[in-house]
Order: C-alpha cells, then structure tokens, then sequence
C-alpha cells in the first residue's frame, strides 16, 4: 500500500529537483525555483542575483542550486524507496526477513485455495458440479440452501450438501501443517481464514488462533436451545449415512442443530471485527494463501496492516485488482486497483511478494529457506494431534 503523503513528498521533490537540476544546467537565475519558494533562501538569492554577467554570483548560485539539488534528490530517492525491511522482494527475503528480524506476530489471510488440494471443492466456484446431487431437491437457486430462513423451513438439501462439503476423512495440507509450524515456534499471532472445512484446526492449530471469517464447523448450535456441539459429534452424525438432519439431544428440544458457519443472511461474528482491530496493528509479516481477495469485507484486510510491513502472496495467479471496489470520479463510478500490487508490479513497492504457484509448493520452498523442511515433514507425517483426531 502506498502512502498518500509519501506519493505527494516524491511528486513534489521530483518537481523541484528537475526545477533545480535545469537551473544549474541554464546556468542562469530560474524563476519557477522563485515561484516555488522551495526555501526563502533561493527565494532571496534569485532575487539578489539578477545579473548575469557577474560570474562569481552565478557560481555562487549555481553551486548553491546544485546543493539544494542534491539534497532533494536525496530526499526524492528516499520517498521513492521507503525503508524496506526486505533484503529481495521474492522468497528467499520473506526467509531472511524471518530469519533475521524475527516477526512474531505473523498474520496469516487465506482462502479456498489452500483447501482444494485436501479435496474440498470450493462451492462458491461455479461449475465444480457440487449442487447437481441436490437435484431431487428441485431448488429454485441452489444457494438458497445457505440462507437461514430457508435452512429452517427446509435443512435437508444443507446436510445433503455438507457430507460432501465436511468429510470425515479429509486430511489437513501442508501449507495447514506450516501455519501450525508458525505456531509451535511462537511467531503467528492469528490465521484469518474464509474457509468453513476446519481443516486449521483438523491440522492441530490452536482454536484460539483461527478467525474463521465465515465461520465453520468446528462447533455446532441448537437453533431451538443453544446448546453447542463439537466437531466430532457433528462429524460422527454426518459421517452416519442413515442419518440427514441432526437433532439437539437435549431432552425435550429437539431443535435442527445448525454447524456455525455463516449463512447468507447473517452477519459475519462479532469477534471477527474485534480481532481485526487487535490484531492487524500488531502485525509484523502478512502472509495470504490461496485467495483471489474478492470477498469483502475479507479482501480489504490487506490494507490494514502498517505501510512498512511485508506482505507475501502465495497464489496460482496475481490477484490485487479489485473490480468491485468504486469510488465517485468526476460524477463517474470508476474502478481502481485495490491498493496490493501484488504480481502487478508497482515500482515503488518494496514490501510486496508474490510467489506464483500451489501454495503447498510455496511454503514447503519457504520452510526449506528457512532450515525448517525436515520438522515440517515430520510434523505430516505425524499427522493432526491425537486431541483433535475424530
Ligand atoms: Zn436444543
């Protein structure tokens, strides 16, 4: 993201340095460095130097414009590349960075896309043939099934859907097994994830670490009596191919129990926005995997962590163009990009770092870099920890 005021500093730099750099070539009095009253210094020389034909004062303003120069061409060069913490902007300085400067409080934003190699589709993808076994259903629109009013009228096309959406035996991926590296050496603050399959906590991450933005399965709710279920009775139900809708086993309510993933027409939870303003101020190294950032208000996240803090991108593709994002321009809605460059290359980011490619690939290479590849193989193999195993 780049700095308004900064954007502005370079401008005017540029501005008075290419003014400065033209007078000392003129080798004359400039009366746009007057106008500018770039300093009331060159403001009082200029005007105390309207002969040319006294060489000495042209030396002396000229050697005097060269000094101002100088100095706003420092002044440009150092707007123009802020202080990076970033020794190269591609892996191998996300590696150094860790390495050297320590972060510990690493973010972590991701998406569908580090899921789909666990074998989860991702339902919003339209095409992936996910709603063709509801067909007996003979919905109007597909998705109603996750909105809340229809859910309760009619929950069975849901639970249809989420044997195939939660499988008992979907097994965690190796970037899940990273971020839980990250934990276990004390360096991740928080993993936001708009993902539902609760593969984060399947893959051993602390519960207390996981936002799931879009809430997710890991716990379940009576509609009727509130009472709460745990991932492993909603999983044991929905791995039970006799059984369709679960019902609250308090006795007498027999309410739908609804897993806590966010319908349509319920607002994201409440400790989502409470962690956003705790955590991103604190963020020392952002890392986003497998997201095209094209959900709000999720996306717009990147914006949130400080101007100096790195930003890494694992993804298949560059994403940072935000179409839906519109501003009033001249009476006109236009689009602009969203203010993450990554993979679009905007010269003056020195933070931004898009590796392209499976995110499984991107942070096996990262733990390689950083000495971890061996603990993270092992941390696979090994599995989830026996506490979360179903
Ligand atoms: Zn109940």
């Amino acid at each position: 993201m780049s700095d308004p005021n900064t954007v502005v500093t370079r401008s005017r730099a540029k501005k008075a340095q290419n003014e400065a750099e033209n007078a000392v070539q003129d080798g004359q009095s400039s009366s746009s460095l007057n106008k500018d009253k770039t300093s009331g210094n060159a403001g009082t020389a200029v005007k105390d130097n309207p002969s040319s034909s006294n060489p000495s004062k042209i030396d002396v303003f000229a050697s005097f414009v060269e000094s101002v120069g100088q100095s706003l061409k420092e002044a440009a060069t150092e707007a123009v590349r802020p202080s990076s913490p970033l020794k190269t902007t591609d892996l191998a300085g996300i590696a150094d960075y860790i390495k050297t400067r320590k972060p510990k409080n690493i973010i972590v934003m991701s998406g569908a896309g580090i899921s789909t190699a666990a074998g989860i589709p991702d339902f919003r993808t339209p095409g992936v043939g996910l709603y063709s076994n509801l067909a007996e259903y003979d919905l109007e629109d597909p998705q109603d099934i996750f909105d809340l009013d229809f859910f309760k009228k009619n929950p069975e096309p849901f639970f249809k859907l989420a044997k195939v959406l939660f499988p008992k035996d979907v097994k965690p991926t190796p970037t899940h097994y990273f971020v839980r590296m990250l934990e276990k050496k004390g360096l991740l603050l928080r993993w936001f994830t708009q993902n539902i399959d609760s593969l984060e906590v399947r893959a051993g991450v602390n519960k207390e670490k996981v936002m799931a933005a879009h809430g997710s399965h890991a716990s379940s709710t009576c509609l009727k009596c509130k009472r709460k279920y745990n991932l492993a009775w909603i999983t044991k139900h929905l791995d039970d191919p006799d059984k369709l809708v679960p019902y609250c086993e308090k006795e007498g309510c027999d309410g739908i129990v609804k897993p806590d993933i966010i319908f349509f027409s319920e607002s994201l939870p409440r400790d989502f926005f409470t962690k956003i303003v705790q955590d991103f101020p604190c963020c020392d190294l952002l890392i986003v995997m497998g997201t095209s950032l094209e959900v709000q208000p999720f996306a717009s996240l990147v914006d949130e962590v400080d101007s100096e803090i790195p930003r890494l991108l694992l993804n298949r593709e560059a994403v940072g163009v935000f179409k839906g994002r519109k501003e009033s321009e001249g009476g006109r809605r236009a689009t602009r990009p969203l203010e993450v460059c990554y993979g679009l290359g905007i010269k003056h980011s020195n933070r931004d770092v898009f590796h392209r490619g499976d995110c499984d690939d991107g942070v096996m290479a990262l733990a390689e870099m950083l000495g971890w590849d061996a603990e993270l193989e092992e941390m696979i193999a090994q599995g989830p920890p026996t506490s979360v195993l179903l």
